[in-house]
Order: C-alpha cells, then sequence, then structure tokens
C-alpha cells in the first residue's frame, strides 16, 4: 500500500538562483504531502564541472582555476542571498575546496577517468541540496534532514552511467529512511548521484536527478513522484521546436517512456521504470506556474488517441553492417550483438535484410575505434553519422491502417534512411538528415497534433 508521502525532484532551473530555489522550496510548503525533496546542481553547474574537466587535460591550471573560481562565485553569490548560517556555510566552503582539490588532482595525473569525473560532478548537487535545505528551514520547518544520496543509491561502478542496485537501495530506505518518514520528518538530498558497495562515488548519467527521484519514490512506497521542471508538464513535443505544443494533461507510462527514450529531454529515459514496477503516478509540472495543471503520467490513460505526442533524437548514427555471409547462416545477429555487449553499447533501431543488419546508436556511442575493429571481423561497416530520429507516440499504430500513408505523404519531400514499426504498438519512428529533423517535426505536429 502507498505511503500518504511524496517524493518531489527540482531540475537546475528550478534550482537557478536564490529566487528559483525560494520558489521551489514554496512549492514543497504548498502541496503539504512531499517529505522527500530531491534537487539538481544549479542550472549550468554540471556543464561547467565537465568543462573544467575537459580544461584539467588540455589547458594550462591557471585556465582551469577561472572555472573553478566562476562555480565559485555562482555558489557563494547565493550563500550570500540566503544570508546562510555558519553550518550551512561551511559544508559549502569544505565542497567548493574539495571541487578545488580533485580537479588539482586530475591536471596533475593527467587522470580523466569516469571515476574522478563522477566525484568532481557530484559536487554541483551535493553543493545545490545545502541551499534547498536553507530555503526549507526559512519557510518555517523545524527539521529538515540533509541526506547524502550516495547512503542509499547503491549502484554498480559503471561510472558515468552506473546501474542502480535495486534491492541494496529498497533495504538502505527500509533502514534509513522509513521510520523517519513515518514520524513526519523531511528530507533534501541529491539527484543524480549515487555509490558503489565500497564507498565510489557515481552518477547515472546526465539527467538523472529524474531517475533518482523514481528509485527514492520507489524505495520509500511513495504515493507520487513529483517531477518540477521548466514547462507546464510533458508537452505534445518539445516546446522549444513547436511553441503550438501544448501539456497533456494525462499520458501512460508506455507512452511516456517511448517519448522518454526517444528524445523528449523534459524526462530522463529510465525515470518511469521504478514508477512502473511499483505502480507509482509520476507528476510533471513547473516550478514557475505550480498551479497550472501540468501531466499525471499513469498505467492507464482516460483517453488513448492513436497519435498523442512526438520526439526528436538527435545526434544519431547509422551503422549498416553488410555481408553474404548472413545469407542462409544461423547465428550471425548473436555474434554481432555479442561485440555491442562487449563494449557495453545499448543498440536502439534494428532493421534487417537478407545480408544487412541497420542499427541505431547515438553518436557519442561510437567514438571507440575497438568497435569498429571487432565489428568489422563479420562483416563490411558503413557508418553515417549526424542523423535524427523522430518518433510519433500514441496507441494501436500497429493495428490503424493509413497511418504511415498519411506521415510520409506529408513529408514526401524528405530522404527517409531507416523505418521501425510494428515492435511498439505505441511508437513509430524514422531517421532524417540532421538537416531535416526540426522542420519535420514541425510538419508532422502542425498535421496531426495541432488543431
Ligand atoms: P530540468 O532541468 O528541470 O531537469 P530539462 O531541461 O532536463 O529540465 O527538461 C525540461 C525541458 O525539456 C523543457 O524546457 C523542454 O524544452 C524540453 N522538452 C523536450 N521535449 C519535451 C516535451 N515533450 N514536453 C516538455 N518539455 C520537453
Ligand atoms: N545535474 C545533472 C545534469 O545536468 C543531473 C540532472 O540535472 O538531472 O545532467
Ligand atoms: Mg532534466
Amino acid at each position: 500500500m502507498a505511503n500518504p508521502w511524496a517524493v518531489a525532484k527540482f531540475g537546475g532551473t528550478s534550482m537557478a538562483n536564490e529566487e528559483a530555489i525560494r520558489r521551489s522550496a514554496s512549492v514543497v510548503k504548498d502541496k503539504g504531502d512531499i517529505q522527500m525533496v530531491v534537487v539538481s546542481a544549479t542550472s549550468g553547474t554540471t556543464n561547467q564541472l565537465l568543462d573544467l574537466v575537459e580544461k584539467t587535460q588540455t589547458v594550462k591550471w591557471e585556465v582551469c582555476q577561472q572555472v573553478i573560481e566562476a562555480i565559485r562565485i555562482k555558489h557563494l553569490k547565493i550563500a550570500r542571498a540566503m544570508e546562510c548560517d555558519d553550518e550551512t556555510q561551511k559544508a559549502v566552503d569544505k565542497l567548493l575546496k574539495e571541487l578545488e582539490t580533485i580537479a588539482r588532482g586530475m591536471f596533475l595525473l593527467k587522470d580523466p577517468s569516469l571515476k574522478a569525473i563522477d566525484r568532481i560532478q557530484s559536487i554541483g548537487e551535493r553543493l545545490s541540496s545545502h541551499f534547498m535545505r536553507k530555503a526549507l528551514l526559512d519557510l518555517g520547518y523545524r527539521k529538515v534532514n540533509y541526506l547524502d544520496a550516495r547512503d542509499i543509491i547503491r549502484t554498480n561502478d559503471h561510472f558515468g552511467k552506473a546501474l542502480p542496485d535495486i534491492t541494496a537501495i529498497e533495504k538502505n530506505a527500509n533502514e534509513k529512511l522509513i521510520p523517519e518518514l513515518k514520524q513526519g520528518s523531511l528530507f533534501v538530498t541529491q539527484g543524480f548521484i549515487g555509490s558503489t558497495k565500497d564507498g565510489f562515488t557515481t552518477t547515472l548519467g546526465r539527467g538523472g536527478s529524474d531517475y533518482s527521484a523514481a528509485l527514492f519514490g520507489e524505495a520509500v512506497h511513495a504515493k507520487d513522484i513529483q517531477i518540477w521542471t521548466d514547462v507546464s508538464g510533458v508537452a505534445t513535443t518539445d516546446p522549444r521546436i513547436c511553441p503550438a505544443a501544448k501539456p497533456i494533461r494525462e499520458i501512460s507510462f508506455e507512452e511516456a517512456a517511448e517519448l522518454a527514450t526517444f528524445g523528449a529531454k523534459v524526462l530522463h529515459p529510465t525515470t518511469l521504470w521504478p514508477a512502473m514496477r511499483k505502480d507509482i503516478p509520476v507528476f510533471v509540472g513547473n516550478s514557475m506556474a505550480p498551479s497550472d495543471p501540468g501531466t499525471w503520467i499513469k498505467s492507464s490513460a482516460d483517453v488513448q488517441p492513436l497519435l498523442r505526442a512526438m520526439a526528436i533524437r538527435k545526434n544519431q548514427s547509422l551503422l549498416t553492417l553488410t555481408t553474404p555471409r548472413m545469407l542462409h547462416t544461423y547465428g550471425f545477429l548473436a555474434n554481432v550483438f555479442e561485440v555491442f555487449k562487449k563494449h557495453q553499447l545499448s543498440v536502439d533501431l534494428i532493421t534487417t535484410s537478407e545480408i544487412s543488419i541497420a542499427i541505431t546508436l547515438d553518436n557519442s556511442e561510437i567514438v571507440d575505434g575497438d568497435l569498429m575493429e571487432d565489428l568489422q571481423q563479420f562483416a563490411a561497416v558503413k557508418v553515417d553519422h549526424d542523423l535524427s530520429l523522430i518518433s510519433l507516440i500514441g496507441n494501436n499504430i500497429q493495428s490503424t491502417a493509413g497511418l504511415s500513408r498519411d506521415i510520409f505523404s506529408e513529408i514526401a519531400d524528405v530522404n527517409v534512411r531507416m523505418i521501425c514499426v510494428g515492435a511498439s504498438e505505441h511508437n513509430i519512428c524514422f531517421l532524417v538528415n540532421k538537416g531535416d529533423g526540426e522542420r519535420v517535426l514541425q510538419k508532422l505536429h502542425g498535421k496531426f497534433l495541432e488543431n
């Protein structure tokens, strides 16, 4: 049975400065049922930290120091504006010192290991969570527990994109959180970060704070998981590309999961898994307009339109593997996928013909020269970079006649590189050249979702 408490996550823009942090804290107070607050780093900080990492490997220490200084100034400015107490100020100073120490280590050792990068990235969330705690105290909460997420979110050691250990997380939550939550305690903690069983800091991948909130929600059996961001819910597509996009009131887990996987940045792709496992509704709302209706994501939505939303995923690579050896043999696909397994790469889309397989991956995943070498043992490999994947998401897509005709006749002038339909009743997607991506999305959104 669900407990009376909710878990709420506030993203980077909701934590951008004193004003945004206080506004987000007010959302917590006004809602009344939130007992776990999960925060992202202040807006832009994770990017700055990654920029710093890059600089430690490429330029003089003085230039690295400028980035450290910019991060320091930003956070000290917030600390000052919030009139932080001595304890909070000390904690902030200690984290800024840690930042400099790790950066210096990376610079001297020229060690850009993912393990070191995770440690440095964790500082963003560890800083911002102190400010959220202070803002909540200022709203009159007598006690706000600062929780180090690394004490709860156990992961494997796949640094940079670690996988959570659900059983260990649940055990930690049972021991350390649930008894306190039952007493009415309020916790503030960090999204994005976790730790291995040996205590090394990990991260869950970019945008991973949403996932953290869902993992906490699952572990404490929350009544709902709230994702507070800078738009008023999950929209029919990215409002930055189609300003006419409208928030969706209600959407099923399956549809929202497809949308997130295929590029809707508003939710980290894996956010919905924990919610689905425990059937916990997820709310997406705007921390700057908290009374807007927002979006509810639930096991099933009242209305199930053929097309509900669209997404674009940029920077895709298409690998085409061709060999006559594929003809009438068995085991070929198994061998090829063994290579992807070895390189720990997840393949997104696949189509096959008699003698070739086409596969999509994110551009960033095929920087690995060894991957090419391994694949070339089985087939000739051709790679096309910089494609955009367009996905149309809805219901009964497999069993509705005429949809493909309507889609492709609308974009008849566009060269479509690969089409995937049939694997999911919620999704039809295809690849186009980078230059066509946004225009295709706008055209299809106009035709199917704007009236
Ligand atoms: P946060 O920092 O709160 O995690 P993100 O920037 O990660 O926020 O996600 C919110 C952004 O996601 C929005 O500003 C919007 O541009 C983008 N976005 C992409 N697709 C969608 C969509 N379908 N609905 C709403 N927002 C979307
Ligand atoms: N701060 C991290 C990032 O920018 C995680 C998050 O905000 O969700 O990727
Ligand atoms: Mg995000």
